[in-house]
């Protein structure tokens, strides 16, 4: 199946498998696979490595503000890099999963990761995901989605995923840190996770991959007559 020269802007909670489903969307059509959460992992790693969150979580905002100034976040071979280490495992871990959603908020950490994801928005046939991507980051996007699925079914899939990857995980505090972050994403005041007016909700709770795979091949023949 051949389809134009769109970008795809995939949004939804944590955990509702958007980044599994659009790397075999950038598979099956030869796009390029972005994934925006990478750039606020690294961001929120590189603050922990830094000092620039504090034992009681606050954040020093001048103080990584300024650092950004200097940091190269990028894609590679090896999935996401700071300069030249590869972060992919480290940006993985709960460690960051907890302390990214507060990150997240600081209006100027998403300037930063926005002027970067434009950057790639320049060229079509690219598949982005995260929160805002439809929203904020490409609100002229062809085509959005937005994922959910049941929290007690995510919670399952990224603890299966994390113990796949040889990571102790729990259960319960896998869900109580995504239940977090959807609270934290959802109300912050700038950028919230919320569904663009244009976007067509993908409930895939009790979907396999190729379900959601046939799903969207139908929608894209309807929509752009492929
Ligand atoms: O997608 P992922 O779970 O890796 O994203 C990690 C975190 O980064 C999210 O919980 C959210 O706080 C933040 N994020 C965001 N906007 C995006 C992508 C991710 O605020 N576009």
């Amino acid at each position: 199946m051949h389809i134009p020269d769109i970008i795809i802007a995939i949004d939804g909670y944590s955990s509702t498998g958007k980044s599994s489903f659009a790397k075999i969307i950038a598979n099956e059509f030869s796009f390029l696979y972005l994934d925006s959460g990478a750039l606020y992992r690294g961001v929120t790693l590189f603050a922990i490595e830094n000092g620039f969150i504090t034992d009681d979580s606050a954040i020093d905002v001048p103080g990584l503000t300024e650092a950004l100034k200097n940091l190269d976040i990028h894609f590679g071979p090896c999935g996401t890099y700071m300069g030249e280490r590869c972060i992919e495992k480290e940006i993985r871990s709960l460690e960051v999963a907890g302390k990214v959603s507060p990150i997240a908020t600081v209006p100027q950490v998403r300037n930063y990761v926005d002027r970067k994801l434009r950057e790639f928005g320049k060229k079509k046939r690219i598949v982005m995901d995260g929160r805002d991507i439809g929203t904020t980051v490409f609100p002229d996007a062809e085509l959005k989605l937005f994922m959910t699925a049941d929290p007690m079914i995510r919670a399952q899939r990224r603890a299966a995923e994390m113990q796949a990857k040889g990571q102790e995980v729990d259960l319960d505090d896998v869900l109580r840190n995504l239940q977090e972050r959807d609270y934290i994403d959802s109300h912050r005041e700038i950028s919230p996770l919320t569904q663009a007016e244009d976007a067509v909700v993908l409930d895939n709770s009790h979907m396999t991959m190729q379900d959601q795979l046939e799903w969207l091949k139908g929608l894209i023949r309807e929509r752009f007559d492929c």
